[in-house]
């Protein structure tokens, strides 16, 4: 990816653990790549098409003097995703904080922290079976717009599915959502749980009825084996009622580890399931989209 690169733009502020440093402060030297494309600016010759560099650099330096933190891994992280928000054509930053007047009774010549943060597509899957099942989905993604660290939510139609599990309950309405953002897995997971309790989801069946369920499909191509987070959702490929949608989406995106693409795994499983999966595959509703 194209890079912007800012180095050594030297900012007075005020952070530390020790009060000599809140009060007096000192020099802070900031090195920032901004991960950016720059082909269209690049080709017009115009300002507007890319990420302004000057304004960059105020805005580090506003941020950096405007906010105390105690330590310089606080007020990169900070920074990071202020830069990132304020700056809509950045997708990632590389931002390396130094503190070469570090209070430290001993030689050195700096210290400093480095982090790369950005925005991560995601794709999500939305289900309920229970009450207003289409309010539900639209709370769902209307909680997902309004996270400042969640953006892009894009949906595709919704459709009615009989339930998966064996468990007799409800018709499902399901999507697939698409969006990027700032959190990282597992803080992204207890947003949706967050959302999830919102709606007054309660877990009592094991695949029982629920007003609202949302779950991570893929996230980037980050891959987990954890219970508690396994990504991608281990049972995607063997469900219509999420492939379908996904399909709608993203039919090229390569799942991380099979390497197969979401219209790869409908096609697979709607040839396994033959005809039966064809009655199964659950029907658009009249009013499609959220
Ligand atoms: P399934 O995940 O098979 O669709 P479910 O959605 O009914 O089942 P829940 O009761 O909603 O299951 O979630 C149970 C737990 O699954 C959650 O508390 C969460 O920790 C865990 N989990 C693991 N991987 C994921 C994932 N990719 N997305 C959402 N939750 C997940
Ligand atoms: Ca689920
Ligand atoms: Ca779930």
């Amino acid at each position: 990816m194209d890079q912007i690169k800012i180095e050594n733009l030297e900012v007075y502020a005020a952070h530390g653990v020790f009060q000599e440093e809140t009060r007096e402060g000192q020099m802070f030297l900031v090195d920032v790549i901004l991960n950016t494309d720059l082909r269209p600016a690049g080709i017009a010759d115009e300002l507007t098409l890319s990420t302004h560099y000057g304004e960059v650099c105020q805005a580090i330096n506003v941020y950096l003097r405007e906010h105390t933190f105690q330590l310089i891994e606080a007020a990169a992280e900070h920074l990071a995703e202020e830069l990132l928000m304020q700056f809509p054509l950045v997708d990632s930053v590389v931002l390396e904080l130094k503190k070469p007047h570090a209070p430290i009774k001993l030689p050195f010549s700096n210290v400093s922290v480095r982090i790369e943060r950005g925005w991560k597509k995601v794709y999500l899957g939305i289900g309920s079976n229970m009450g207003d099942r289409r309010k539900f989905l639209e709370q769902g993604i209307s909680g997902l717009k309004e996270n400042a660290r969640i953006r892009k939510v894009k949906c595709s139609e919704v459709i009615e599915t009989k339930p998966y599990g064996g468990v007799e309950q409800e018709n499902f309405y399901n999507a697939a959502v698409e969006l990027q953002t700032l959190l990282p897995p597992g803080e992204l997971l207890s947003f949706l749980h967050q959302l999830e309790a919102k709606a007054g989801r309660e877990r009592k069946v094991h695949w029982g009825p629920r007003t609202l369920d949302l779950d991570i499909l893929f996230y980037q191509d980050f891959v987990s084996g954890d219970p508690v987070l396994t990504v991608p959702h281990p049972d995607m490929a063997n469900r219509a009622f999420v492939l379908e949608p996904l399909n709608e989406l993203c039919p090229w995106y390569l799942h991380p580890v099979t390497g197969k693409s979401v219209r790869q795994m409908l096609e697979e499983l709607k040839k396994q399931c033959g005809s039966e999966e064809e009655s199964e595959k659950g029907k658009k509703t009249p009013s499609g989209q959220l």
